[in-house]
């Protein structure tokens, strides 16, 4: 058991190592790359939920979360 155990960690270690190998090779390369995937993540004016630009509706130079939030902000956010 204690042998089945000591393989699966080494295995494991090994894959990390691997993978930190090639991530590390090609970083300059990809950097860049995924840079430009990387999305902002922007808060709702109305219930402050975080969330992508791409799933975020423009809103008077704000950010909503969904078409009812972006009608919601509009009138007494403040009572
Ligand atoms: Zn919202």
């Amino acid at each position: 058991m204690m042998r089945l155990l000591f393989w699966g960690l080494a295995g494991w270690l090994l894959y990390l190592g691997i993978r930190k190998l090639g991530r590390g090779g090609d970083a300059s390369l990809r950097q860049p790359a995924s840079r430009g995937h990387a999305e902002d993540m922007v808060r709702c004016v109305t219930c402050g939920l975080n969330l992508p630009k791409s799933e975020a509706l423009p809103f008077e130079g704000r950010w909503v979360c969904c078409a009812e939030h972006a009608r919601n902000s509009q009138p007494a956010a403040h009572p």
